[in-house]
């Protein structure tokens, strides 16, 4: 057998290969370094430019970027009118800032534990949570998938709650052939590096219902209104008026311009991300005694903004952990995704307790992400592949 390279033998790349990472042309950088030359660095004509793109893409009548994903949740709460006391329910397979965003409006997140075999939100667990303080559902499509909207929605219908889509992992997914981006109230793309396309920081929110547009227009820039039809009243072409407590959550015209760059090519990334989950998932076929593909619901068609195996670990002498640093040493740049939000320590401390969503933290010991990224060539997923069966063949029993 294969010494492993965390014994001291030879690793199966020489040079580390990071589980997402963005890809940037001679284009992009064109079109940023034009920007700098121009007349606007803040807000500018680029701003509403890359709005309308990714609102035409996804097939939503409104857009509003913001400075990073978080923001566009935050902002999306506050235009639900999250408040003290409120209950929020959210999946706790996510990253923080899906249930952080209720935090910061006084809102209580309720976790909702997942599917077993999606991922994603459990609808059939949602009617359990819902109480009378219940305002809404973020639901996140959890590694591009889409989670069941038809569901969701018939139960935010019948309790008359908000939707909001966490969408940061799937901006290009579809659900039942319609883009992601039309079926929740509002739904948030971030547009972070690893994200399906890049603006360095932002997020965005887009929405079908006007209201809520103006509600997230106000938050982005800390509450001001010149629209004479919000103001109390006028004194003159000066005069404009706070009528809500907003923050600074702008993004530069810099940002947007590099997004409009991007959404040219995101048709093109999803692609090579979709042949590379391909090429992984017929590779691990034969080791399906040991690890466990992803599983993808007959109504998502995935964009893949991650892709996570799942060990069967009663096949294996060692334990996640052991396996993790093996690929690590092997120069494979796994990662975990993610720790159960309530597992944290603030979480804890606000009194959630282990074993509230039972799937999830089952899920969380076993699983892994593998490096993906439009980027990455044919010898770096064979890579991938060569690393994983050399692991698995070692430590498999
Ligand atoms: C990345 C991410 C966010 C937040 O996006 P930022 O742009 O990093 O603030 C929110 N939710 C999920 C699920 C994410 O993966």
């Amino acid at each position: 057998m294969e010494q492993l390279a965390i014994n001291g033998g030879i690793p199966v790349r020489n040079t580390y290969l990071s589980y997402g990472k963005q890809s940037i042309d001679d284009k992009d950088i064109e079109t940023v370094t034009k920007v700098l030359r121009g007349d606007y660095l803040t807000t500018g004509p680029n701003v509403k430019a890359f709005e309308d793109k990714v609102a035409k893409y996804v097939g939503a009548k409104y857009a509003v970027v913001v400075c990073n994903g978080t923001a566009a949740l935050h902002a999306a709460c506050f235009a639900a009118g999250i408040k003290d006391g409120d209950e929020v329910l959210v999946t706790p397979m996510t990253f923080a800032a899906s249930s952080n965003c209720v935090l910061y409006c006084g809102g209580k997140p309720i976790f909702v534990d997942i599917d077993p075999e999606t991922y994603n939100i459990d609808p059939e667990k949602i009617e359990e949570k819902i109480t009378d303080k219940t305002k809404a559902i973020i639901s996140v499509d959890f590694t591009g998938q889409a989670a069941d909207m038809d569901k969701i929605r018939c139960i935010a219908e019948k309790y008359n709650l908000i939707i909001i889509e966490d969408a940061a992992h799937a901006l290009g997914s579809e659900y039942k052939g319609n883009k992601i981006g039309s079926l929740a109230h509002m739904t948030e793309f971030s547009f972070h590096p690893v994200k399906p396309i890049t603006t360095a920081e932002g997020g965005m929110i887009v929405t079908n219902d006007e209201k809520l547009y103006e509600r997230l227009s106000l938050f982005r820039t800390h509450g001001i209104t010149r629209d004479k039809a919000l103001m109390s009243h006028e004194e003159g072409p000066w005069y404009y008026e706070q009528i809500d407590l907003g923050y600074n959550y702008r993004i530069t015209d810099i940002q947007c311009a590099l997004g409009s760059s991007q959404m040219g090519k995101l048709d093109s990334f999803i692609k090579r991300r979709r042949e590379i989950v391909q090429t992984y998932n017929k590779a691990f076929k034969e080791l399906n005694d040991y690890i466990t593909v992803p599983y993808e619901a007959e109504y998502s068609n995935s964009g893949w903004h991650i892709y996570i195996v799942k060990f069967n670990l009663d096949k294996f002498k060692v334990g996640r952990k052991e396996i993790f640093e093996a690929l690590q040493a092997e120069n494979i740049g796994v990662n975990v995704h993610y720790i159960p939000v309530y597992l944290h320590p603030y979480y804890q401390k606000l009194g959630y307790k282990k074993g509230l969503c039972p799937e999830a933290e089952k899920l969380y010991k076993c699983m892994l992400t593998l490096p993906l990224f439009p980027k990455m060539s044919n010898n770096d997923v064979e890579d991938v592949i060569n690393a994983v069966k050399k692991v698995v063949m070692y430590y498999g029993k």
